[in-house]
Parts: C-alpha cells; structure tokens; sequence
C-alpha cells in the first residue's frame, strides 16, 4: 500500500520505518530539515534498538524515503499522523497546534477516497472535530484513529507486533472501508492473531489514554507503598513480590522507585485531567493528580536521600548513573534522572551524570551538568552514588570494583534494581527506595 507518515519522531520514524520493512511504500514527512536529512540517509536520528536496521533494509529496498514537502503525500492513499502532542507551556492540557498544523498541510494534498489515520495521542474529541475539518476541506476523504502503544526501547518490534489493534472509525460503509485498509495496513499483525478492537473515535481516543492512566495508576500505587513502607521498616519490593502473585493484580510495573518519566505517561495523565475538567467531569480522574504528586515526590525523596546521607549537599561529589528516562533509550523529556540530577546541582552538589546513550541529550537541556563517558568516570570519588536509570550495565556494576574507585561507599538505588545484600557486603551503605 501506498503511505504517508506525517511527524518522524520516536513515533513516526518507527512507523514509516516499519511500515516499509512490512511491504508497504512509504514516504515520511517532517518539519524538521535535520531529521529528515538524517533519515535520508539511512541513519536514526535518535537511539532506539532495532531502528538503525530497519530503516537500513527498507531504504535498500526502494520503499521508504523521507521529505519534508508535503507535496509528496499525494502519492499515498493512507496518511499516518504522528506528530507531537506535547503539553502546553501554561498548563496541563495537550498542546494541539502541531497535529492542527499538520493536518492543515496534509489536506492541501488528500485526494478522494484517501484514509487519514491519527496515531499522536489526543485529548478524546479530537478526531470528531478533525472529521468536521476534513468533510469541509476533502469530503472524499475519511478519518480513523488508531492510538500506538508502542514501547521507547522496544518500539520497532511493538510496531510490527502490536498485542493489539485500535481503530477508531466512522459508522457506516466509511467506517467498514477504513477498517478493511487498516486491516490490510496490519495485514501480518492481523494474521498473527493480533486483537482488532474496532470501534468508534472517542473510545479509541480513550483506550490510549485510559491505558497509560492505569500504567501510571499501578506505578503510582507502588511507590505509595513504599512511602508507607519507609516510616515502618517494611519493604515494598517483598510487598509487590507477594501481591503480585495474585493474578488480578499482577507483578508487572509494582517496581517502586523514582516513579515514571518520558514524553508520555506524565503529560497523558495531566492532559486528560484537564480533557475531563473541560467536560465537567473533573471529578471522575481526580485521582490521576494524586498519581501525579506520588511520582513526582519519589523525585524529592531520592534528592533527600542524598542529602541524608551526605550530611548535606553543598559540595557533596555525586556520580549519577542514568539520565534518560528509562534503559534502552535516549529520551530525556520528563526524566526523572536529569531531573534530580539538575536539582542536586543546583543544590550545590557537585554532580557527574553518564548514560549510555543519553548524555548528548542531556548536554543540550543542561550544559551546566559535568558528563562522564562512563560509569567508572562518572562515580571517581564519588561522596555518594546514584542509580536512577537501570540500564544492564549499570545494574551488573561490580561493587568491589566501583568501590575501589569512590571516596564513600553509599550508593542509592533509585530503581531499586540492584541486590542490596551483595553491595553492603563490598562495604556499601546501600539505600533503596521503600525498603
Ligand atoms: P516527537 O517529538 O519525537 O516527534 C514528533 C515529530 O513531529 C517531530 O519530529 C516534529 O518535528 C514533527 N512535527 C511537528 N509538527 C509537524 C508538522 N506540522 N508537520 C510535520 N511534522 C511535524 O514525539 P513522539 O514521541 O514521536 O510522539 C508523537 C505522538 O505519538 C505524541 O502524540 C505521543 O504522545 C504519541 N506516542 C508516542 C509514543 C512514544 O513512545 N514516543 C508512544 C505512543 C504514542
């Protein structure tokens, strides 16, 4: 099939990356001249695994190229929006101008019976109001939404592989059509026996932000147990260990630490508390700003943890391990990492931050940080170590080794990802978060 991939972010460059690899012929669209000249020849323009490779294979198979002239969308009959939906600088709710700006575009060059298909995530009326736009501008042609789910770290195998399908579409024949071309879109994932949930926009418009809620709803739910678990001995990894085993509740995201992060769940949740205030239905997600201030206190604690056990923060050598916000990615939008890290900072710490992949990133949103190449540079004469993303290599540090190199052997294991007992008998003072 013929594609346009409108926004070529972490989302979009994925999609079109992996649309292509899949069969499909597929033009991505961006705003961004550096991202685009980036992924014309081949090279991800930002580190997620499996995407270098991807995109390497599609472009050798003639189907994928990248433009940033909107013009080239007329040569594909299915258009994939993607682009950011950011939160707004003022508030809690999604910043909508770049998905109206995109859309605007995108009409100029839709031709009759062409799908367009929003994958950003979106407050829940967006797509009714898009469908209005789009029977003013283009009447010949239809809307669906089908939310992505996909995972930063595992995004190329989640897009080719989806667990489930969302599609968002009108009633009627339109909405009949535009499910038969999602499903030959997906045609593999469909053949797999992926679920297809087909149903109307502002259920599909709530299936994704309703998901990360409850994604942010366990996390949150965890680290109040730990904050519970603090004052009275009790550890909350043992805690999710044995609610866990309930099959209703499950042990997948009970991991309590520094909380979540990204360019998602945080800005998801706050978005539709406010989406839901607009609608006089504030009350019925109230709870999601309570999830909010649980995550962000976790931040507060582990700055505090520091504090604790340096006796202060002013002048105190910090070598933070991880910046992005979580492993197996270089995002740092909303990182809980760069966060405390910048706060100890500016506390006066004297803070050494490493990642893996994330530190350019985070040389860009704070130049005043010192970056080591690696953990061993970033922990030399450490006072106090910090263990806030748990990347493979960081959890498997060798605390004999690691402890050569430090002045104080304490380290806080904001993931709470490392085993306490083998650190404390290389002569650690080991802190976790809830335990
Ligand atoms: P991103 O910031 O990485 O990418 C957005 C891209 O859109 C950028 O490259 C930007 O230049 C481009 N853009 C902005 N305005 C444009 C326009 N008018 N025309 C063309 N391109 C334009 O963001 P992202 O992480 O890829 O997220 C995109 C959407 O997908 C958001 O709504 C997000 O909530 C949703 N989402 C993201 C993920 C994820 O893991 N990143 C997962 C599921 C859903």
């Amino acid at each position: 099939m013929r594609i346009s991939v409108i926004g070529c972010g972490y989302l979009g460059a994925v999609h079109a990356a992996s649309m292509a690899h899949l069969g499909h012929d597929v033009v991505g669209i961006d705003v961004d001249e550096a991202k685009i000249a980036s992924l014309s020849v081949g090279r991800a323009p930002f580190f997620e695994p499996g995407l270098p490779e991807v995109l390497e294979s599609a472009a050798a198979s003639g189907r994928l190229r990248f433009t940033s002239d909107f013009a080239a969308a007329a040569d594909a009959d299915i258009h994939f929006v993607a682009v950011g939906t950011p939160q707004v600088a003022d508030g809690d709710a999604a910043d909508m101008r770049f998905v109206d700006a995109a859309f605007s575009s995108l009409l100029e060059h839709v031709k009759d019976g062409d799908l367009i298909v929003g994958k950003s995530t979106v407050p829940v009326g967006t797509a009714a109001r898009l469908a209005e736009l789009i029977a003013e501008k283009q009447p010949g042609a239809t809307l669906a939404w089908n939310p992505e789910f996909l995972r930063e770290g595992f995004a190329v195998k989640d897009t080719v592989s989806p667990d489930r399908l969302v599609y968002g579409v009108p009633d009627g024949a339109a909405g009949e059509r535009a499910t038969g071309l999602l499903n030959e879109v997906y045609a593999s994932a469909v053949a797999a026996g992926t679920p297809v949930i087909s149903t109307d926009y502002a259920t599909a418009e709530l299936v994704k932000v309703s998901a990360n809620a409850f994604l942010a709803t366990k996390i949150s739910f965890i680290n109040a147990m730990a904050e519970i678990a603090e004052v009275t001995g009790a550890d909350v990894t043992k805690l999710a260990d044995a609610i866990g085993h309930d099959a209703r509740i499950g042990r997948r995201f009970l991991n309590a630490g520094v909380g979540f992060g990204g360019g998602c769940l945080p800005k998801d949740i706050r978005a539709f508390s406010a989406r839901a205030r607009e609608l006089g239905q504030g009350d019925a997600v109230r709870f999601l700003d309570e999830v909010d201030k649980i995550n962000l206190r976790r931040r507060t604690r582990v700055v505090e943890l520091v504090r604790e056990e340096a006796g202060g923060l002013a002048g105190v050598r910090v070598g933070v391990l991880g910046l992005a916000f979580k492993p197996h990615s270089d995002d740092i939008r909303d990182s809980p990492a760069l966060e405390i890290a910048m706060r100890l900072a500016e506390a006066g710490a004297l803070v050494t931050a490493t990642d893996p992949q994330a530190v350019e990133n985070a040389r860009r949103r704070a130049p005043g940080l010192v970056f080591a190449d690696s953990a061993e540079e970033a922990v030399r004469d450490a006072d106090v170590v910090l263990l806030i993303t748990e990347w493979p290599e960081f959890t498997a540090l060798d605390p004999v080794g690691i402890g050569a190199l430090v002045a104080h052997r304490t380290i806080i294991d904001g993931r709470n990802s490392l085993d306490p007992a083998a650190w404390r008998a290389a002569g650690w003072t080991y802190r976790g978060l809830g335990r």
